[in-house]
């Protein structure tokens, strides 16, 4: 069954692609193709995207720099991801708009509820710029907020691998992949890392699936979109 609208979080460190920091504009292109595919299948597509490629609060607060101040700059980071894309992805042909949770008016339009709502039954794809707009909190929450807000039927969470694993498939050869798991059963796991349980706990509690995968393996996000397989579900 294909999603009627879908939010794909995507992490700082994913746009980063090939390099150690920044963002990797080849990989953005190649990105813009893939979700092509998915509006191309009427889907509409919200976009969260991290800044750890950048900043996280939580590693930079200290010596001096507040954790407010610190998470501000993390919102910022997210900020520069979410201006390059929409740049990109319009260069790629594919029509998007940034919409910002940060007082930026000479660089991105403020999210508003209806304009977003407006530019998603337009077919743009809207990315969000600023996570939700307040410190301590992580885009994995933004993403998932964001998506009951704006009524997305799924959250699409890339991760480097395809899925959640009973144990890191990073350091665990004999890990094994899970295709589908419970929400409570996400949040009470300390084992499950793939997310924030605060994220975890308020798409369990308002029965808002996720799908965890590799948004960087071809094809794969249209598959998620559409109901195919893809990763593990997380469903409440
Ligand atoms: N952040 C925040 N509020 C939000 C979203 C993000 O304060 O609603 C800050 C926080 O410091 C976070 C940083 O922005 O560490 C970058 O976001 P995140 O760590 O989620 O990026 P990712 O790991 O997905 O690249």
């Amino acid at each position: 069954m294909a999603y009627k609208r879908i939010l794909l979080k995507i992490s700082g460190e994913q746009l980063a692609g090939k390099f150690d920091g920044g963002i990797d504009a080849e990989l953005g292109a190649w990105l813009a193709n893939e979700i092509k595919q998915v509006i191309d299948k009427d889907i509409q597509v919200v976009i969260m995207v991290g800044g750890g490629n950048f900043a996280r609060g939580a590693q930079l607060a200290g010596h001096g720099i507040k954790r407010v101040t610190a998470d501000q700059i993390g919102m910022l980071g997210t900020m520069m991801n979410a201006l390059a894309l929409n740049d990109i992805f319009e260069d790629q042909g594919l029509q998007s708009r940034c919409l910002s949770n940060i007082f930026a008016d000479q660089v991105a339009e403020p999210f508003i509820h209806r304009l977003a709502e407006k530019h998603l039954e337009r077919g743009r794809v809207v990315i969000v710029a600023g996570g939700i707009g307040r410190p301590y909190l992580t885009t994995d929450t933004a993403a998932v907020s964001l998506g009951l807000e704006l009524s997305c039927e799924v959250v699409l969470k890339a991760t480097k691998v395809d899925g959640v694993f009973d144990s890191d498939p990073a350091t665990n050869p004999n890990a094994v992949k899970m295709d589908s798991l419970t929400g409570d059963e996400a949040v009470s796991n300390p084992f499950i890392k793939v997310m924030d349980k605060a994220a975890l706990g308020l798409a369990t509690e308002h029965h808002l699936p996720i799908i965890v995968f590799d948004a960087l393996k071809a094809n794969n996000i249209v598959n998620a979109a559409t109901g195919q397989p893809a990763g593990t579900i997380i469903n409440s």
